[in-house]
């Protein structure tokens, strides 16, 4: 935490329509992570500041819930527009407070921007269902309607994409929304709202506020909240999850990870590195669908090192902010980087077997560790199964599929993994056997798009219906069923 800072920018709140420089007794300081530069500082508010908001979403509820859905759609659209317009630039704010390399950045906005363009259709996805005599003289029906104050808690790692999972299609529902976006990147999320505003959207249908685990657990008790979408650590996943539902709230609580790509020795071996690469370097590991457990059944693993090796030894790590063509970025702040330095000492201590070291050959400044693979390493390993969200990857080698499915089945989490194959049988017995949410089949992030649920398992996920598709649509609504009885001429003249 951090005092104020005279000429620094301070991150403002957005409550009913106006940005308000909000005092706080403490900041939370944003930085450039290429360059370790500070360039904001968000005010870590209190319950207090949350009640402000949600009354301002509470007021803007029932006008904004009793416009025609097509209106809805219609602000919808002008905003997909928007977003559309200022795209490039919603992605160098990306790379500028996050560190992700700019075409990671174009990938975080450019799936949140998918997730308008599902809300746009909000007419043909809030449509009940009826049925004409369910019984003598009566007709049925469902008819959907918003919750009332909804409201999103998202992580660092994606900016724009994980608050974009939730509030567009929460308002096109005809909810009001607050989201509380990561204290440590809340600049793409203001960026979001002033171009709502822009499109139309009428005060008090979205708001911000910010701060930490003060203004999470205001929001999770809060009597006007009826809806919490949550995106981030397990350990607070289940603590939002477990708090929101003992207060009355439907929640949907998006957690860790530990994801694993399994290799059989008949994938393509160029197309499989690339996707290894990418899920796991990515996002500087930063990712909760990142690869982290390079799983290379029988022969395959020793090629797959030796090319691996010589990959990562040619990757352009460094500072985004200044070059478009740097393969990796860094991570998030110094305290990530020292946190994943020291796993990467105590698992070399163990004594497993450091192919490449991450914390060598890194640029001085800003928040950066390099590529780091661990080879050998065994499910009774605690590498095996602590998230480490970082650029590190482990590799493993089981002798065949069953031994590798069982392995990834003693996982905790349940978020995705990946098989490279070109056996139809095989993809078939990882499909079927995997415990886990989200599964690739040679796809390297096999991340569930807008229009499908981002479908997390066991400890990747507290709650019922995910984030975005129709799951999205049915978590934002709650339906009435409507039986009418009409006893009419026309029936009587049938001999219904
Ligand atoms: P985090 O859990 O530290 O923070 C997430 C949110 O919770 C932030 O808004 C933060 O302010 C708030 N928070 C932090 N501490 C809190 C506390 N004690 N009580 C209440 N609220 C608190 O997560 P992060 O470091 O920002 O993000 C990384 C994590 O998010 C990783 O574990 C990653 O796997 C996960 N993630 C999951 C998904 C998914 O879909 N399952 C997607 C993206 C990221």
């Amino acid at each position: 935490m951090a005092t104020r800072m005279d000429n620094v920018k301070i991150v403002p709140v957005f409550l009913g329509g106006n940005w308000i420089d909000q005092k706080a007794d403490s900041y939370t300081n944003v930085y450039n992570p290429s360059k370790g530069e500070l360039i904001a500082q968000t005010p870590m508010l209190t319950a207090k500041d949350v009640d402000i908001a949600i009354q301002f979403a509470k007021a803007a509820f029932p006008k904004w819930s009793g416009l025609a859905v097509p209106k809805r759609a219609e602000i919808m659209f002008r905003y997909r527009t928007l977003l559309e317009q200022n795209m490039d630039a919603i992605a160098r704010l990306i790379t500028l407070e996050n560190g992700k390399t700019l075409e990671e950045a174009r990938g975080d906005i450019r799936r949140g921007f998918e997730v308008v363009e599902f809300a746009c259709g909000i007419s043909q996805l809030y449509k009940g269902e009826s049925l004409a005599h369910v019984a003598p003289n009566i007709d049925g029906q469902t008819i959907r309607e918003p919750l009332g104050v909804c409201v999103g808690i998202s992580p660092y790692n994606f900016p724009a994409m994980v608050p974009m999972w939730m509030f567009p299609l929460a308002i096109a529902c005809g909810n009001t929304f607050v989201l509380k976006p990561s204290e440590k990147v809340p600049l793409t999320a203001i960026r979001l709202a002033e171009l709502f505003q822009e499109a139309g959207l009428p005060d008090g249908v979205f708001n911000i506020v910010h701060g930490g685990k003060d203004v999470v657990d205001a929001l999770c008790t809060h009597p006007d909240v009826a809806a919490i979408s949550f995106v981030g650590s397990s350990q607070i996943a289940k603590h939002v999850y477990t708090l929101g539902s003992a207060n009355g709230k439907r929640v949907q609580a998006g957690g860790g990870a530990k994801n694993a790509l399994i290799v059989m020795p008949d994938a393509d071996p160029e197309s499989t590195l690339r996707a290894i690469m990418g899920s796991s370097f990515g996002c500087a590991g930063q990712r909760c669908m990142a690869g982290s457990l390079l799983v290379g059944v029988g022969e395959v693993h020793n090629q797959l090192k030796d090319r691996l090796v010589s990959n990562i030894d040619s990757m352009k790590i460094g500072d985004t902010s200044a070059d478009d063509l740097a393969d990796m970025g860094p991570v998030i702040d110094a305290s990530a980087k020292n946190r994943i330095n020291n796993v990467i000492e105590k698992v070399a201590a163990e004594g497993l077997k450091l192919v490449r070291d991450g914390r060598k050959n890194i640029p001085e400044n800003g928040f950066f560790v390099g590529p780091t693979l661990f080879e050998n390493v065994a499910t009774s390993h605690s590498i095996f199964s602590e998230e480490i969200f970082g650029p590190v990857l482990s590799m493993m080698n089981p002798k065949n599929i069953e031994e590798a499915i069982s392995w990834v089945n003693k996982l905790n989490y349940g978020n995705g993994a990946t098989l490279f194959t070109n056996s139809g049988a095989d993809a078939r017995q990882f499909t079927q056997g995997i415990q886990c949410g989200m599964l690739g089949i040679n796809v390297g992030v096999p991340a569930a798009m807008s229009i499908f649920p981002f479908s997390g398992w066991n400890e990747s996920f507290y709650g019922d219906l995910h984030m975005q598709g129709t799951e999205g649509v049915m978590f934002y609504t709650r339906q009435k069923i409507v039986l009418s009885r009409w006893d009419s001429t026309y029936q009587r003249q049938m001999g219904w």
